[in-house]
Formats: structure tokens, sequence, C-alpha cells
């Protein structure tokens, strides 16, 4: 069956307008706006564009995918900082670092310090450090969009603390299965060989502890995207590039949550 078929069978079938009316983002401001933070340098420029081609990239994508069932997406917003931000999960005073996205404002925060950190510390290409970070923070925009982020935090908050953090941990394989839904899409890093994804990863969650060791001391890092272990985001990974639909993004079998009630819990 052809690709594109997938796509719109599998988001008529799986969605098909059954919990969106409620979904957090009809609450929130649905223009989108980008903001810098920072004065840049001419190299920092060609990255900020860089950022930029690639969120609208998502935005085709998930617009083709969602098109039927959600036909109202819209990018999430952007925030281009350099070492700390202040951002609607602060609380007064509090100061953010990290690459990440904030489902309050639906605004991704990319921290261009952390950025060049990981590129410098671990020699990763930074299109592909860039890319995939990207990717995985529209994912957390699409579960957000779709109700599943609230949903899954509505369960963890009746969970005891080891089912919380499995659930946290599907939540982000799932944020990776979606990101390689698109990277794989638009073939982006398809030259690059299983064992060397998996050490880019392995490698970028060694790299992001030393920033925890080296950040300011009064930053909050947001690093959840590194409680995963490597070979289960390959896993997922590969099982987006074998069957791209969001139904194979179901990555809660484990932990004994039926996919059905995530997507359509109105
Ligand atoms: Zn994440």
């Amino acid at each position: 069956m052809k690709r594109k078929y997938y796509y719109f069978l599998t988001a008529a079938i799986i969605i098909g307008g059954c919990f969106l009316a409620k979904s957090q983002w009809d609450k929130q401001n649905t223009e989108s706006t980008e903001r810098i933070r920072f004065e840049t340098t001419k190299e920092e420029d060609k990255t900020v564009r860089f950022i930029k081609d690639n969120i609208a990239r998502t935005t085709d994508f998930w617009l083709y995918v969602l098109s039927d069932s959600f036909p109202k997406y819209r990018e999430p917003n952007l925030i281009i900082y350099k070492g700390e931000v202040e951002c609607r999960k602060s609380a007064k005073g509090e100061t953010h670092t990290g690459i990440f996205y904030s489902a309050a404002d639906s605004t991704i925060y990319f921290d261009m310090a952390y950025l060049e950190f990981l590129h410098k510390q671990s020699g990763i290409r930074q299109d592909f450090i860039t890319t995939y970070l990207v990717a995985h923070c529209v994912s957390h925009h699409v579960q957000n969009i779709l109700g599943i982020s609230s949903y899954i935090k509505e369960l963890g908050m009746k969970m005891d603390e080891e089912r919380k953090s499995l659930l946290e941990e599907r939540f982000e394989l799932q944020a990776d299965c979606m990101a390689e839904m698109f990277m794989n899409r638009d073939n982006l890093y398809g030259d690059i060989d299983e064992s060397i994804k998996l050490d880019n990863m392995r490698t970028l969650r060694h790299t992001s502890r030393k920033w925890e060791e080296i950040k300011p001391e009064k930053c909050i890092f947001e690093d959840s995207h590194t409680i995963t272990q490597p070979e289960m985001v390959l896993f997922w990974m590969k099982k987006a590039d074998e069957n791209p639909t969001l139904q194979n993004t179901n990555t809660f079998h484990s932990v004994n949550i039926d996919i059905k009630s995530v997507f359509c819990r109105n």
C-alpha cells in the first residue's frame, strides 16, 4: 500500500474527529509567533534559518497527515534564546535551559548555547542534532494538540512514581517515533547507518548529562528527551520507518494503555 494512503487512512481511522474539540490547543492563541532573544552572529543567523526551515517542513508534514481530522493545525510558536529563559513553565524568578517544548504556551524554546555545546562536545553534525530536536519538539506539539499530553499527565497523577516514569518514557518514545515519521518521509539522514544513529543517541545523552554539570546553577534543565534508552529509541524509529502511521506510534502497549483511550478520550 502506498505511504500516502497509509497516512490518510490512519489519520482518518484513529482520530476521526472523536476528541479534538476539547483539546488544549483550542483554548490557546492560535497565532504562531517567533522571537529571538539575543543578538545573533552571522553563523547563528544561518542556524536560525535552518531551525525555521525545519519547522516549516514539519508543518507541511503534519498538515498533510492530519488534514482530514485536524485541518486547523498550526505550527508551534518558537523562541530562540541563548543560555537561559523564562517561560510559562517557570515559577516567578525561575529560569530554564535546554531545547524543549512547553505545552502551556505551545512554544518550542530553542537554546542556541545548548545546541552549540552538544555539537562541539559530541562531534555530531549540528544539522542532524537540530533537525532531530526540532522534529522531536514538534512531535510534543502534535501530542499536545491531539490531547495526548494532557491525558498522559492526568493518568500520571494517579500513578506511583515508578509507573509514572514508565509512562513518561513511553511519551518520549512516541515523540521520537513521530519525529522519525517526519524525517523518514523527507528522507532526511536516510544515509546514516543504524549503528551510527545508535551511537549518536548514546552520545547525545552522555553530552546532555555534561551540560547538567556546567549549566548556570539556578537554571532548570529541560532534558526529559534523554530519559529513554537509545536502543528503545532506535526500535521505535525503525517501526516508524517500516510503517509510518500514527497508529504505529502507540508506544504505550507495555504500560497497558489502549491507544484508543489515548486518542479518543473525550
Ligand atoms: Zn521530549
